[in-house]
């Protein structure tokens, strides 16, 4: 079987679906992740210097000397992690490219992979290309917490490696240090890697964000994978890289090679700018996206909605049983057609689609106004 054919089963993915189905409608929409402001100016102007100043031809396909320089400073500044700029970072397109590289670099065909769910839609079609096998881990409402004999359940000697996304997309949690340990011993026990994607290191309300590599013993087996999208309000800009000791960036930077070869030049300057940034650029990110939770979780649980608080991330499930739908592609079939509100249906991160069906994201990276306008429109909703 070819790897169009394996990818068929997965069809479109739930955020094109969703946002051409909101731009139909005109609905405001809270299903994909992306901010409706713009990106630091600083961050801007460093990229249109660049490209003005003529860093337009193939940059080094492991990225920029100054890029991948300011991805170790801040990786240090983190985790306080000494890691080698020109031979442990690489910069991809994206976390996406970066997953894509470390499933096609480092997984074999009939390797085991421990994803936990509800995943973020890419894992399992990554898994699928590399000719991995899924083993399932599932969070459970209310808490989403981390089942050490589930996750126990999931290793087994075939293991090659573990997928885990801290903070989580879409449930918001923050793993802690006892989970975070609990996959540390495994991966020991079972000479797993780990790939973590840590896209939302940087918007935590509550707990504190571990990196997983920073743990004793799991540099050595850890590819850490982050971007600039999130952190940066650049979603469209897709710079992303992966930290690894040479044994593993080996394999990413073999895939990587043959996917994209390097990520656009001009981008690359701009985000090494960005990593420039003081600790007080986050602060301030997390603290207005703290406000952005509260004004939609308030919103929700106003008008009936039972909310997950989240941790971290931009995105907040929400039980929608309330209201009386079957499942909740029907929910949000109706909230898009009839309230004008956008979400999206998490049973597409479940292997079994009704684990999610009870459940809606919303995405909270908008403007207060915009938040405020969906809140009213979702009010309809109790008439
Ligand atoms: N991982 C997670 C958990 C995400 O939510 C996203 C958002 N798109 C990505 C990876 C991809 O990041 P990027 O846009 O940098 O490719
Ligand atoms: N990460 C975004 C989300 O979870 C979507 C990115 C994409 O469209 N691939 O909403």
């Amino acid at each position: 079987m070819g790897i169009a054919d394996r990818l068929e089963r997965f069809g479109e993915t739930i955020f094109t679906t969703i946002t051409a189905l909101a731009n139909k409608h005109e609905a405001i929409n809270l299903g994909q992740g992306f901010p409706n402001f713009d990106g630091p100016q600083f961050v801007k102007d460093a990229a249109e210097r660049a490209m003005r100043e003529g860093a337009n031809q193939y940059p080094r396909s492991f990225g920029v000397s100054e890029l991948v320089h300011a991805i170790a400073k801040r990786f240090n500044a983190d985790t306080g992690l000494d890691v080698d700029a020109m031979t442990q970072v690489t910069v991809t397109s994206g976390c996406t490219e970066a997953l894509a590289a470390s499933f096609l670099g480092l997984i074999e065909p009939g390797d085991e992979v421990v994803l936990i769910e509800p995943t973020y839609d890419a894992y399992l079609p990554d898994a699928s290309m590399a000719g991995a096998i899924p083993k399932f881990v599932t969070l459970r409402a209310p808490d989403f917490r981390l089942d050490p004999d589930a996750l126990r359940q999931a290793f087994s000697p075939k293991t090659r490696a573990i997928v885990v996304n801290t903070p989580h997309n879409p449930t918001g949690r923050v793993f802690d240090s006892e989970e975070l340990q609990a996959i540390a011993d495994l991966c020991h026990e079972f000479d797993a890697i780990a790939i973590t994607d840590e896209v939302y290191e940087h918007m935590v309300y509550e707990g504190k964000h571990v990196s997983l590599a920073s743990l004793d013993g799991m540099w050595d087996r850890t590819v850490t994978l982050s971007s600039l999208g999130k952190s940066f309000s650049l979603t469209g800009w897709k710079v992303g890289w992966a930290i690894a000791p040479e044994h593993l960036t080996a394999g990413v930077r073999a895939a990587h090679q043959f996917l994209t070869f390097t990520t656009a030049s001009p981008l690359q300057y701009g985000a090494a700018a960005a990593l420039h940034a003081p600790n007080s650029y986050y602060v301030n990110l997390a603290t207005d996206y703290k406000v952005k939770r509260d004004l939609l979780a308030g919103g929700l649980g106003a008008i009936g909605f039972k909310v997950s608080m989240p941790q971290g991330t931009y995105f907040m499930l929400a039980d929608h049983t309330r209201f009386g739908f079957d499942n909740d592609i029907e929910f949000v079939k109706h909230l898009i057609e009839t309230a004008g509100v956008a979400a999206i249906p998490p049973s597409a991160f479940y292997h079994r689609p009704e684990d999610g069906a009870s459940l809606v994201r919303f995405a909270f990276c908008k403007d207060e106004e915009t938040l405020r306008a969906a809140i009213e429109r979702l009010a309809a909703l109790d008439a």
